[in-house]
């Protein structure tokens, strides 16, 4: 594999996993990270971490032209649904913006290949569910809308220029490396199975179950829960892609096509842990969707990308393992 690929937020939870996956293929990864929710020990040693904003253009420019940067892993960016709604100039600002910008340099570097971290919020409420990529997109929050401008902007760009982007739509990521190297490490954890493995390790004393009043089987809020191994290695698929055929951008949902509820999800922490961690039952939150659930047909069909660790208890396991070092760590 020729040239460097350049991970912004490769110090994150998803972005530390996609530089490991990225290490492990073969790829030569600099890491630009403000380390505002990011680790420098989440990043691994064999890539060059830059401390910096990715509207930086100077810092940027430099480093794509330093490393002999071929291709831009977007992962950096604001996450969090509620404050997306209490912040929204937040959520435009670090995600529509800074993406702007990132993607403006790209272009101006020769930079022709870009995977962009999208999310499943872009579709809102789903009329249809499994939902699939070409269904309505009409956010239900501005976390969503600030990632769908950014879609929007890479398909102009991706008709302007020489530059193919893949954008991959995240159901919900959860667990960690299966060996271990890095894992969801940022403090003020608001996903559910971050908090309940939180709660498995003593560091909450119950979880609160958000909505008992939607239309799903059991009331509570149902998700796609997808491993964030297979998600990096999805990346590194998408990546060859781009790369093999030039004229062709995709958008993708990642997901594994079946969805588990709050209560299954709390269930299954139960079952590894062998607790009965307690449950209080409260309003639903703003801004969340009763069910979403990816239907994976597309990116099936389009990578050469199958699922390796679809399994609801091995991805609590991996959390919770990952939980327990950090527990260790801290002291
Ligand atoms: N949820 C919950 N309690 C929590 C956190 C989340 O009941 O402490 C629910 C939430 O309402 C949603 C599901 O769990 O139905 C997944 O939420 P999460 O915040 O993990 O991800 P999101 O789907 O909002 O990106």
């Amino acid at each position: 594999r020729e040239g460097t690929v350049l991970v912004t937020g490769g110090a994150g939870y998803i972005g530390s996993h996609a530089v490991l996956a990225l290490l492990d293929a073969g790829w030569k990864v600099v890491v630009i990270d403000n380390l505002t929710t990011g680790f420098a020990w989440a990043v691994d040693p064999r890539a060059t971490l830059v401390t910096g904003n990715i509207e930086d253009e100077a810092l940027v420019r430099g480093t794509m032209r330093d490393h002999g940067v071929v291709a831009v892993m977007h992962f950096a960016g604001s996450i969090v649904v509620p404050e997306s709604v209490s912040d929204p100039l937040k959520y435009y600002r670090n995600n529509t913006v800074a993406s702007r910008s990132l993607i403006e340099s790209a272009v101006v570097s020769g930079v022709r290949h870009f995977i962009f971290s999208s999310t499943a919020a872009t579709y809102g409420m789903p009329e249809v569910v499994p939902v699939r990529e070409d269904m309505p997109k009409l956010p239900i929050n501005p976390y969503g809308t600030s990632k769908l401008m950014t879609e929007l902007m890479l398909a102009d760009v991706a008709f302007a220029h020489p530059f193919n982007y893949c954008a991959l739509r995240y159901f919900n990521v959860a667990g960690a490396d299966p060996k271990g190297r890095t894992g969801q490490s940022t403090a003020g954890a608001t996903h559910l199975i971050k908090i309940a493995v939180e709660a498995a390790t003593g560091k909450r004393d119950h979880v609160t179950v958000f909505g008992t009043d939607y239309a799903t089987a059991d009331g509570t809020g149902v998700r796609d829960y997808i491993h964030v191994s297979d998600l990096a290695d999805a990346h590194v698929k998408a990546l060859d892609l781009l790369i093999a055929e030039p004229g062709k951008s995709h958008t993708l949902n990642c997901g594994y096509g079946h969805g588990y509820s709050v209560l299954e999800v709390l269930d299954a922490v139960d079952r590894v842990t062998n607790l009965k961690i307690e449950r209080r039952m409260a309003e639903r939150r703003p801004g969340d969707a009763g069910e979403l659930v990816a239907d994976n047909g597309a990116i099936l069909a389009t990578l050469p990308w199958r699922p390796q660790r679809d399994d609801l208890d091995t991805i609590v396991q991996d959390a919770l393992a990952w939980e327990r070092k950090l527990t260790e760590r801290r002291g």
